[in-house]
Parts: structure tokens; C-alpha cells; sequence
């Protein structure tokens, strides 16, 4: 059979893999396996969210609230953005597709950094759209204005902080750049990581609502899955002016979030205590990785979010993969981006140690 020749250009996503394949491969026990692949919430979702999808399970089978009213006005307050200004998708990924689709068609431009969120490359290929990439691997504003004044893009990415290497744009270069861009080109500010780069560092912090009022042409994007430690719920928002709204609201698929996790994100995003208990976890370990890195000499940029990627030397990503995860240890290689390199989700103390110990044990063993 013949596909779609677009996707002749589209190597499929590939996700962190599950404990389960761990257990079945290796035949190690589940509670023995440690997930660092996917930068998810090592301290796992909030009690209180746990609490509520019990009590409401016998709901399910209702359609869910299609206008989804009381995340909708949760986010509103949280935010201070008017209702109408926000959409919920099955996880942030799928208002990245909603955007591609409402804006772009095989004609168009889409610019993005060398090294990113792999779904932007994948949804733009998809509708046979041209991807333009900046040359230098992290986020440069100068290299994105050039290749902007070049190519004119439809839609215009950053990630911020940028997923797989940690890297983070300051707000003032961000709006700095904005100022150059023209009201036709969407921006889209992904903020996967926001909650982390702003207990680091205030400078790198985007308050979606001012964004979006001093730049209407831009959409932020949050989700539940990382920090709020959602990811199974596939939960996630974007927020733009209402006319942005509107236009991608006619992509939504009816029902597209489900009844338990509309009420898992609303539970999450009241329960904030958990998440400052989750963002100190992160700020503590994370220069132990830092630490680490500079004892083994391997290159790390330094990151905003709850991961680390490690570029590598003299081992290869592949082999040091594989040496984990036949001992429990899930981390995810950068391979498939064209690098030697590994990302590692910044766990519980206790998983870190284990990671950094076996690390040690595969450099000894060689
Ligand atoms: C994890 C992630 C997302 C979206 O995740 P969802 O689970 O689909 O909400 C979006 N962008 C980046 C950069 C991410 O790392």
C-alpha cells in the first residue's frame, strides 16, 4: 500500500521507554526499575489529585464537560487570563498539532532550533510544510531573526526552557526578538518546562498573560505532564488571544480530554504546595549532576529544567543506555537527534545515587 509521500521525510517519535518493557526484557522486578527517561514528576502527582480520581471514578461513564468550565476558570484565576483565552489539549503536544494545522498548509515555512521538541518537526512534515532549522544547537535569537527574515515563516518556535538540552532564552531577548517579528507569523512559546526555569531564575520566567497582550501573534503552551506530574492523564493548555482560540478550537476534537484527568489537572493546579516541594527536589539534586558531570569531564549545558543532558566522549550514548537499562536504570539517548549524548530526568535523591553509582560501576568495568 502507498502512504502519504510526506511521510517519507518523518522518522517516528521516539518515546522514553515504559518500566514495563524493563520487566519484561530483564525480568526486573517493577519496584526495582527507575524511570529517568521522560521528565516526569519523580515525586509522582499530588495525593490530593489521587484522592479525587477515586472518588469520581464512578463518573466515567459520562461524556466529560465538553466545555471544560471549571479547569477553564481555574486556569483563568491562576493566570489572570479570560477564559476565552485558553484551550486544553490531550497534553500540550496536541494543541502543537492544532496550531500547525490552523495555520500552516504545504506551502509554508516553519522555523525552528536544530536541536527541539522532535513533535514540531513531525506535525510540520505531516502537512508537507517546510522545516527550517537554525544552524548552532541551542536557542540563538540572532541565528532565528536571520533565518525569519530569510525564509518569513508561518509559525516561528521556541522552547522555553528547550527539551532535549535544557537550554533557556531570557524573557527580555525573547521580547526583544517578538518586537522584530510580524503580527502574521505565529510564535509559539512552548513553557513544558516554565515552572522549573522559574524557580531557578527569574529572568527566565513568561508570564503567558503579558505575552500575549504585548504580542497578540503568540500562543503559550503549558502542560500537565511534567512538573504537575500528569503524564499518564495526557493533559495540557494553551493560552492566546481569543481570536488564536478561535481558530484552533475548530480543530478540537469533541471530548478530546477525558472526565478524570480535567479533574486531575484541576486538583494539581490548586495543589501548589506539591509542586514547591517537587521544584526544591529538582533544585536540590540538580548539582549533584553538575558535579558529577564535571568529575567524569562531560559536557553539560546548564539546565532549566528537570533534566540533564550529558554530551559524551569517549563512551557511546547507546552503550551506557543499554548498560542502565539492563540494570533497572530508564534514561533517555539523544541518539536519534544526531548526538552522543544522554538526557537524564533529575529523580528522588535515592535514584540519582543509584544512577551515579552504576555509572561509575559501567566506566570501571571498561
Ligand atoms: C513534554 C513536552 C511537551 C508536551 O507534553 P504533553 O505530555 O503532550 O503535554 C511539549 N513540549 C515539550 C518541549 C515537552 O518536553
Amino acid at each position: 500500500m502507498t502512504f502519504n509521500t510526506a511521510l517519507d521525510s518523518i522518522s517516528t517519535y521516539e518515546a522514553g521507554k515504559p518500566i514495563e518493557l524493563v520487566v519484561r526484557e530483564f525480568g526486573i522486578k517493577e519496584n526495582e526499575i527507575i524511570k529517568l527517561a521522560s521528565n516526569e514528576n519523580p515525586l509522582g502527582a499530588s495525593p490530593k489529585v489521587l484522592q479525587s480520581i477515586v472518588k469520581n471514578v464512578s463518573n466515567i461513564y459520562l461524556y466529560p464537560d465538553d466545555s471544560m468550565f471549571a479547569l477553564k476558570e481555574s486556569l483563568s484565576q491562576y493566570f489572570k487570563v479570560h477564559t476565552n483565552e485558553i484551550i486544553i489539549g490531550a497534553g500540550s503536544d496536541q494543541i502543537i498539532e492544532f496550531c500547525i494545522h490552523a495555520k500552516a498548509n504545504k506551502n509554508s515555512k516553519i522555523l525552528m532550533a536544530k536541536t527541539t521538541f522532535a513533535m514540531y518537526e513531525i506535525y510540520s512534515k505531516a502537512i508537507g510544510a517546510r522545516v527550517i532549522k537554525t544552524q548552532g544547537e541551542i536557542h540563538n535569537l540572532t541565528e532565528f531573526l536571520e533565518c525569519y527574515n530569510t525564509h518569513n515563516p508561518s509559525i516561528i518556535f521556541l522552547c522555553v526552557p528547550n527539551n532535549p538540552l535544557g537550554d533557556c532564552l531570557d524573557k527580555s531577548e525573547i521580547y526583544e526578538f517578538l518586537k522584530q517579528i510580524n503580527e502574521d507569523t505565529l510564535v509559539i512559546i512552548d513553557g513544558a518546562y516554565q515552572e522549573y526555569a522559574k524557580a531557578k531564575d527569574s529572568a527566565k520566567s513568561i508570564d503567558p498573560q503579558e505575552l500575549i497582550n504585548s504580542f497578540p501573534n503568540t500562543i503559550y503552551l503549558g502542560t500537565f505532564s511534567k512538573a504537575y506530574g500528569l503524564g499518564g492523564m495526557r493533559i495540557g493548555y494553551g493560552i492566546a488571544k481569543e481570536s488564536i482560540i478561535k481558530a484552533l478550537s475548530k480543530l478540537r476534537p469533541p471530548f478530546n480530554v477525558t472526565t478524570l484527568s480535567l479533574l486531575a489537572a484541576l486538583e494539581a493546579l490548586k495543589d501548589q504546595e506539591h509542586i514547591q516541594k517537587s521544584l526544591q527536589n529538582n533544585l536540590e539534586q540538580m548539582p549533584y549532576f553538575e558535579s558529577f558531570a564535571k568529575e567524569q569531564g562531560l559536557d553539560y549545558i546548564p539546565s532549566y529544567t528537570n533534566f540533564i543532558t550529558y554530551f559524551l566522549k569517549e563512551i557511546d550514548s547507546t552503550q551506557i543506555a543499554n548498560f542502565l537499562l539492563q540494570r533497572g536504570v530508564i534514561i533517555r539517548n539523544l541518539s536519534s537527534y544526531g548526538l552522543n549524548a544522554i538526557r537524564i530526568t533529575i529523580g528522588t535523591k535515592e535514584q540519582n545515587k543509584k544512577f551515579f553509582t552504576l555509572f561509575h560501576h559501567f566506566l570501571n568495568q571498561k
